[in-house]
């Protein structure tokens, strides 16, 4: 039986990693896909204390990853499929067996929104995509769209103007979200272009994106643009699915915790963009994970698991 298992290869799951090895606690840490989580599709990451160059978000994922095994944590590639999280004995089971522990650190993290189009699905992976870092590469040269007016939207757009021809912007209020530096960025480069006020309506195209119909939400005029690719940049959405019907959740389905990472089963915590929180950064995220682990093991020693 492991004293901690850690579901989620970000940086809340890997700080809370670090942590509870380095505590000397027997750590496994489940990961599905790939090292970073969101984190992971951002290419300069220039708000992480301590890099005064910019990082790419891979990078650290995979140098949090290696400083936690070098304390003796396990970190598996396998997909969670079942929580059993009500008993002092947690079962965790995965696509490749089950798992069994005395606390658990839910770190799953968050995922991109989609816009609900009925084109979006049909074309997703041909030219409609959530990760300009991971897709960006393909449309060199090409005309594309980003939607939204948040960080994510603004960095997809800086990251894009350096191989696209042009970049669209298309957001639906007369003011962007994001952090003044990065507006500042993007109306100072002239291949970003913003189309204010605007709804994308559908998304036209076969076999690939061709184009995007539009709405002004002001003046309901219609119009369409041509583009070969729409990266989506609208926000996130919790991942939660696992533990739903479990733990206490928000109206808008974050876990609910206190300022111990404690959810509302005894022995199970909560960190990083999963939780209900005021900030969403990867900072932030690695200070929960740092929090989770801490009270963990508080948990164990109280409770003479
Ligand atoms: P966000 O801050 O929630 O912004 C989402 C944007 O999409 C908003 O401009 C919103 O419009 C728009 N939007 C939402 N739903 C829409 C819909 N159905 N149709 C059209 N537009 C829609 O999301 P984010 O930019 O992904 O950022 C998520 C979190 O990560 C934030 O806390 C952000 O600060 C953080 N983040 C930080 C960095 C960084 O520090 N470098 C980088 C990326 C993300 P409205 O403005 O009208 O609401």
């Amino acid at each position: 039986m492991h004293d901690v298992v850690i579901v989620g290869g970000g940086p809340a799951g890997f700080t809370a990693a670090l942590y509870t090895a380095r505590a000397k606690l027997d750590t496994l840490l489940i990961e599905k896909a790939f090292y970073g989580g969101q984190m992971a599709t951002t290419n300069e990451m220039e708000n992480y204390p301590g890099f005064e160059e910019p990082i790419s978000g891979s990078e650290l994922a995979s140098r949090m990853a290696n400083q936690a095994r070098r304390f003796g944590a396990e970190i598996i590639q396998d997909e969670v499929k079942g929580l059993m999280l009500n008993e002092t004995v947690k079962t965790i089971e995965t696509a490749k067996g089950a798992h069994h522990a005395k606390t658990v650190i839910l770190c799953m993290g968050a995922s991109p929104k989609e816009l609900g189009l009925p084109q979006e699905q049909k074309l997703r992976g041909s030219g409609v995509s959530y990760c300009a870092t991971c897709d960006g590469a393909f449309f060199k040269g090409r005309q594309v769209a980003v939607v939204g007016g948040g960080d994510t939207a603004c960095e997809d757009a800086l990251y894009l103007s350096r191989f696209c021809s042009k970049v669209t912007v298309i957001h639906r209020r007369d003011a962007l979200r994001a952090v003044k530096t990065l507006q500042e960025a993007v109306f100072s480069n002239p291949k970003i272009e913003i189309v204010w006020d605007t709804a994308v309506e559908d998304i036209l195209g076969d076999m690939g994106v061709e184009g995007l119909k539009l709405k002004n939400l002001k003046t309901g005029v219609q119009s369409e643009i041509a583009v070969n690719g729409v990266f989506v940049a609208i926000g996130i959405e919790p991942r939660t699915s696992l533990v739903k019907d479990m733990v206490k959740l928000n109206a808008n389905g974050y876990i609910v915790t206190d300022e111990r990472m404690q959810t509302s089963i005894p022995g199970v915590y909560a960190a990083g963009d999963i939780r209900e929180k005021p900030l969403r950064q990867v900072i932030t995220a690695a200070s929960d994970g740092a929090v989770a682990a801490y009270m963990a093991e508080k948990h164990i020693s109280e409770n003479n698991l």
